[in-house]
C-alpha cells in the first residue's frame, strides 16, 4: 500500500505527496472517511489506493496515527519549530522568546523548538556567546545566522533536512530573508507574530508545504530525501498558549530541577521565604527566572479571569442528576431557597477558629454548596423534565 504526506488542500481535497515514485498526487478523500468525520490537515501521514500516475490522481484509504498538530496553523506532524529571534534590530526580547517556546513546547511536546538568532553581523561576539551560554546547556539547539552575511545560513540548511520545520518568529526579525537565503522564490505565506498585544495578519485558515530543493546546498542535496516547511504561523502575544500557575515550571527546565527540592509543596518560587529556587536565583540566568516569573503572573491573572466567567455560567445553569454524560442541566437554585449544607456549617466553624486560614476559596465553598444542594437540585430536575414540554425560559423554572 502506498503511503504519502499531505501537502495542502486542494479543490475539496488533498495534494498528497508519495515519496517512492517522488511524485505529488491530487488525492480524494474515501467516503467512509468523511462518513467517520477524520480530519486530514496538512502534514498528516495517509494511506493512497487507485494510484494512477499519468493523471496523478490517487484515493485516500487511511490517515496513519499523527504524532502532533500545531494549531496554527494547521500542521501536522511537525518534526521542528524554529524560533527566530534578531540579536539587534529588533533588539532581542528575553521574554518574548521565553514566551515562544513555552507555546511551542506545550504544542509539540516533547519536541523543543530550535533558537536561531539572526542578524549576527550586527553584534558583538560576546553578546552571541551570552546568548548561547543562556539557552544551550538547558538542551536548546542554538543556531547563529546573518540572512546579509551569510552566516551560519549552511547550518540552518542542514538543520531542515529530512525534516517538516516550521519558522516562528515575530514581524522584522529576518524570516523570509532567511528562507530566502535557502530556498530562491518561496512562496511561502508568512503571518505576522505581533509584538504587541494587538491584531496580527493571521494565516489559520489553511496551510500548506512546500519542498526545500537546497539548490545552493549540493551537499545536503544530496543526502536528504524531502524537507518540507510549512507557513509561519501569524497571531499575536494574546494567543500565546501557558500552563496553569503551577505548571509553568515543567517548561523550564533549571528552574524545575531547583524547584524539585524546595521544601513548600504548592510553591510558585516567587516570594516564599526559603524557597529553594529563590535560595538560588544566582545559579540560573536572571532573564530566565524573569521570563518565569512573568508567565506564571500571566497564568494567574489568565486563570482567575476563567474562575470567574466559569463561576458565572454556573450560576446560572448545572449539571445534576446524571451517570455516564447523561446528567440534565437545570438552572440553579437562587441562594434564598438552598438549605446550609453540613459542610459548610462545619466550614463556618472551622473559619471561626481560624480566621485568617485563605487556602479555602469562594469557588470552593461554592462547591461545597452544590454538594448540599444536589437533592435540591435533583428535585428541580424533575420538576425541569416535568415542564419541559410547555416552558421555554428559564424564568420559568425558577
Ligand atoms: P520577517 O518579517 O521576519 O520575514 O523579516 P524580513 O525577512 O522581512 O526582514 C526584515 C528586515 O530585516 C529587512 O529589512 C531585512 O533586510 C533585514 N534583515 C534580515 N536579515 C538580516 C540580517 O541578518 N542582518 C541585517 N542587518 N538585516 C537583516
Amino acid at each position: 500500500m502506498a503511503s504519502g504526506t499531505v501537502l495542502r488542500s486542494h479543490a475539496g481535497g488533498y495534494l498528497v505527496y508519495e515519496p517512492d515514485l517522488d511524485t505529488v498526487f491530487q488525492c480524494a478523500a474515501r467516503g467512509r472517511l468523511k462518513k467517520e468525520r477524520v480530519s486530514i490537515f496538512t502534514g498528516d501521514r495517509v494511506e493512497l489506493d487507485e494510484l494512477n500516475p499519468e493523471q496523478n490522481t490517487a484515493v485516500i484509504t487511511t490517515m496513519l496515527e499523527r504524532e502532533n498538530l500545531l494549531s496554527r496553523p494547521p500542521l501536522a506532524n511537525v518534526d521542528q519549530v524554529i524560533i527566530v529571534q534578531a540579536v539587534h534590530q529588533p533588539e532581542w526580547n528575553p521574554l518574548l522568546t521565553d514566551r515562544y517556546i513555552v507555546h511551542f513546547q506545550l504544542e509539540l511536546s516533547p519536541v523543543l523548538p530550535v533558537l536561531c538568532f539572526n542578524k549576527c553581523d550586527l553584534a558583538e561576539e560576546s553578546e552571541l556567546e551570552a546568548l548561547r551560554s543562556i539557552y544551550e546547556p538547558l538542551g536548546y539547539f542554538v543556531i547563529f545566522v546573518s540572512a546579509i552575511t551569510g552566516r551560519g545560513i549552511e547550518d540552518l540548511a542542514r538543520s531542515l533536512a529530512d525534516k517538516i520545520s516550521v519558522f516562528a518568529g515575530q514581524s522584522g526579525v529576518g524570516k523570509s530573508s532567511l528562507l530566502n537565503c535557502i530556498e530562491k522564490g518561496l512562496q511561502i505565506k508568512t503571518g505576522a507574530m505581533d509584538h504587541e498585544f494587538g491584531v496580527g495578519r493571521h494565516t489559520t485558515t489553511s496551510s500548506e508545504l512546500y519542498r526545500l530543493s537546497f539548490e545552493h546546498f549540493p551537499e545536503i542535496r544530496a543526502s536528504q530525501t524531502a524537507s518540507w516547511v510549512g507557513d509561519t504561523p501569524g497571531f499575536n502575544l494574546l494567543e500565546l498558549k501557558h500552563p496553569q500557575p503551577a505548571e509553568v515550571v515543567w517548561q523550564f527546565p533549571e528552574i524545575l530541577q531547583l524547584a524539585q527540592e524546595c521544601k513548600y509543596l504548592n510553591c510558585l518560587h516567587m516570594v516564599d521565604n526559603d524557597c529553594n529556587v529563590l535560595n538560588h536565583i544566582d545559579d540560573i540566568s536572571l532573564e530566565r527566572y524573569n521570563s518565569y516569573a512573568a508567565i506564571v503572573s500571566d497564568a494567574q491573572l489568565e486563570y482567575g479571569r476563567r474562575q470567574v466567567s466559569s463561576q458565572k455560567v454556573e450560576a446560572n445553569v448545572k449539571n445534576v442528576g446524571g451517570k455516564a454524560g447523561k446528567a440534565t442541566q437545570v438552572p440553579r437554585l437562587s441562594t434564598k431557597y438552598r438549605i446550609v449544607s453540613r459542610r459548610r456549617e462545619k466550614q463556618g466553624q472551622f473559619e471561626a477558629i481560624d480566621t485568617d486560614d485563605d487556602s479555602i476559596d469562594a469557588a470552593e465553598i461554592d462547591d461545597l454548596d452544590d454538594v448540599a444542594n444536589d437533592d435540591l437540585d435533583a428535585v428541580a430536575a424533575d420538576s425541569f423534565d416535568a415542564t419541559e414540554d410547555d416552558t421555554s425560559s428559564d424564568e420559568n423554572l425558577d
